[in-house]
């Protein structure tokens, strides 16, 4: 299985799910929260072959933690993978807009300098800024969208930018959900869990229950389990091609 967006290192035991992840997972991008995590995260998964680690900066912590904006712009030039950035306008952020959107716009600007990185990014309630600063950076970075929840107009630019899309298990609970990844072509697709963060009858779903996403979308878009396994899987690999 693929799982494009993991917070593997906040689950209550990481080191007790490693034997399973690395049994049924193909790949794992472990997204982080700040730089300091992300150099112990890397540590801690250095030498797992299906295991990736991004550099991130949460936007809901961005705030409390500006102070470790230089570590994470200095670090960008080591890394393949940068997530978990973006800029969350809920209510309960909307205080610090501002900052995250500096921050951001400042992230994708550095990662491009460097030649581009694949970006997992959250854009909850600011679909609109952020695909502002894509598109006026959108030339060697790699976007991928997690947990998109845009509306369809926001859904056919961000398709018009190249931008990917990782998609959960709870996005297939609902009906906004549903008719995106029914407008999102199959090329564009790549699965994701979010966990620990997403969970199903209190139990968070594990990286390796992607396997719900490819049976979801198969529904969805008439396709087989097989077909949309293997495309998801190309898809990737087409992805991480272009690095
Ligand atoms: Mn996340």
């Amino acid at each position: 299985m693929i799982d494009f967006h993991c917070h593997l290192d906040l689950y209550n035991n990481p080191l007790l799910l490693l034997p399973e992840v690395k049994r049924r997972c193909r790949f794992v991008l472990v997204v982080t929260t700040s730089p300091r995590a992300f150099l112990k995260t890397s540590q801690v998964f250095d030498g797992i072959e299906c295991i990736s680690v991004g550099l991130g900066l949460h936007p809901e912590i961005l705030a409390e933690r500006i102070s470790e904006r230089t570590l994470f712009l200095s670090t960008i030039p080591q890394v393949q993978y940068i997530g978990e950035i973006g800029i969350d306008g809920s209510s309960r952020n909307r205080h610090s807009l501002e900052l995250q959107t500096d921050f951001f716009r400042d992230a994708v600007q550095a990662s491009e300098a460097v030649g581009g990185r694949v970006l997992s990014i959250h854009s909850r309630s600011a679909v609109k800024i952020v695909l502002d600063i894509i598109e006026q950076n959108i030339s060697k970075n790699i976007p991928v969208l997690h947990w998109f929840t845009g509306n369809e107009k926001e859904v056919d630019r961000a398709i018009s930018l190249n931008c990917w899309f990782s998609i959960n298990p709870m996005m297939l609970k609902n009906r906004k959900g549903v008719s995106l990844i029914q407008r999102i072509p199959i090329d564009k697709l790549i699965p994701e869990t979010d966990g620990p963060f997403t969970s199903h009858d209190k139990t968070p779903y594990m990286p390796w229950d992607t396997q719900i996403v490819v049976e979801g979308v198969a529904k969805l878009k008439e396709m087989s389990i097989d077909a949309v396994s293997a495309a998801m899987n190309e898809n990737t690999s087409t992805m991480l091609s272009r690095r």
